[in-house]
């Protein structure tokens, strides 16, 4: 360790330790804490934040960077973690200072407020109760892109920057296109096909035998519970401190069979990855996914490429037969193979299958797209995204509810964030074809050894935790840059064959 970092551990380790605490505190509030707790844990929760504000824009932190930044050449060689850290505290401390505390403040309170009228419009299916919260949002949005912008980056840009650093308008536009051009035509000719059979994921489950199922299957994949945890919340989510404290959530519902099943495989799907991230870098800056991208291939990719394969289940699909053989008995594993795989196009995101999901992900991006160019209303936003739904999906949503203020994103501020979830399937399958290029997956996975899987992931993913950025780690792992034709080569390839096109 150089000298000059030396100096710098005692302020990140305090940063690790705040983050920690805070990270803790969001656990709580999404699993165990009281309903009324709210409001008094936001008090804890201002102190906290301001302290590790203070403790990352200290002056001594930045004399130390900026002496760093002079010793840079000599050091490169031998100390690349040290500069990585240094890369990603500088970058978050650009972020951090590039807004005034004082707006930074209002906005929070903003977005409190606009949550709370979120669950409200949600509730009464009621637009334009959230509507003018919304519009307060994007302005602020626009105003912090504006403040965030580089010589290379403005606008939207900005915003997306914070989720996925590299893909910008101009990547994620050629990059719906592709998606556009080879999911509709498919969607269309599946459409006209008869439906398959899936009735009997929907009958009575009872939930105790869904833990002990889901326990099962999320230590087979190879979530280790030594160092991890699975509870309960209403949207399932996964957070980490460090790799021996793993969390995730999973969420029952008594007559839905796969509801739980696939949470519990892709958020295992991010635990693994979490767990699997070099000692050197845990508890460091570097100690979490290299981007929300990443991240989120590393999940989708065991929960569908993986986890909705034949082959997954030929070895453990008695068992679950044997712990529902009411439901189950008569049911053959191709039947089911088929039936957790069926597309159903539908109007919410959340429920969405492989082939439709980049689809939800696109009206989405299309709206933040006109929203941060002002090149859209507030009012007539409820309308476009009917006629999204309507173009892409075939669906018009019955009302706003399970339309337009289905998800919370918008009213957190999270505007940009998005696009990461489908760019995180297009990394998933190009990694995939990698990966199958190196191993019989099949063959690995009908002797029961998801190790084999799990060890390529670890190998050119997990390890490395953010040390390397997505696009390196992208190309490190399959010799090559984004490329988003696998993903619809992949999608291509297996529901024409599930659904017999030709
Ligand atoms: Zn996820």
């Amino acid at each position: 360790m150089s000298q000059l970092f030396e100096q710098l551990v005692p302020y990140l380790e305090k940063h690790m330790a705040l983050q920690t605490a805070l990270a803790l505190l969001d656990w709580d509030d999404a699993t165990l804490a009281p309903k009324e707790a709210g409001e008094y844990t936001a008090k804890v929760i201002g102190i906290l934040s301001e302290e590790d504000f203070l403790c990352l824009t200290n002056p001594q932190v930045k004399k130390i960077l900026e002496d760093y930044e002079s010793k840079t050449e000599e050091t490169k060689e031998q100390e690349e973690t040290e500069q990585a850290i240094i890369r990603k505290i500088k970058k978050n401390l650009r972020k951090t200072e590039a807004i005034p505390k004082e707006e930074k403040r209002a906005y929070a309170e903003l977005k409190s407020k606009s949550q709370k009228a979120w669950q409200r419009a949600k509730k009464e299916n009621d637009f334009s109760i959230f509507a003018p919260y919304l519009k307060e949002v994007i302005a602020y949005c626009k105003k912090f892109a504006s403040y965030g912008a580089t010589e290379k980056l403005n606008g939207y840009d900005v915003l997306l920057d914070d989720y996925e650093e590299d893909f910008s308008v101009e990547v994620l536009d050629v990059f719906f296109e592709k998606l556009k051009a080879g999911i509709l035509p498919l969607l269309r000719k599946i459409q006209k096909k008869p439906q398959i059979e899936d009735s009997f994921l929907y009958q009575k489950y009872d939930i105790e035998k869904q833990k002990e199922f889901n326990r099962f299957l999320a230590e087979y994949i190879g979530f280790d519970l030594n160092r991890g945890v699975i509870a309960e919340s209403e949207h399932p989510f996964t957070t980490a401190w460090h790799n021996h404290d793993v969390r995730i959530t999973t969420h029952y519902y008594e007559e839905n069979l796969a509801g739980a099943i696939f949470s519990t495989i892709h958020e295992s799907g991010h635990a693994i990855y979490e767990q699997g991230i070099a000692d050197r870098y845990t508890q460091t800056v570097l100690g979490e996914g290299a981007s929300c991208g990443i991240h989120e291939s590393q999940s989708r990719l065991m929960e569908n490429m993986i986890g909705r394969s034949r082959a997954f289940w030929v070895p453990i699909y008695g068992k679950l037969v044997e712990t529902f053989p009411e439901q189950l008995g008569e049911v053959s594993l191709d039947q089911f193979v088929a039936a957790i795989n069926r597309v159903r196009a539908d109007e919410i995101r959340t429920e969405a299958d492989e082939l439709t999901y980049c689809l939800h992900i696109m009206v989405r991006y299309e709206l933040e797209k006109l929203m941060i160019n002002g090149e859209v209303e507030v009012e007539e936003l409820s309308r476009l995204w009917k006629e999204k739904y309507q173009e892409y999906l075939g669906v018009v949503p019955e009302n706003d509810t399970v339309g337009i203020l289905q998800d919370v994103h918008w009213s957190m501020g999270d505007i940009g964030y998005f696009p990461s979830y489908a760019l995180g399937n297009a990394f998933a399958a190009q990694i995939y074809a990698k990966m199958k290029s190196e191993i019989d997956v099949e063959a690995e996975l009908s002797k029961g050894n998801i190790g084999a899987v799990r060890e390529f992931l670890h190998r050119y993913v997990h390890q490395y935790g953010a040390f390397k950025e997505a696009r390196e780690i992208l190309k490190e792992a399959t010799g090559e840059e984004f490329n988003p034709d696998y993903f619809v080569g992949y999608l291509t390839e297996k529901y024409e064959k599930l659904y017999g096109i030709s």
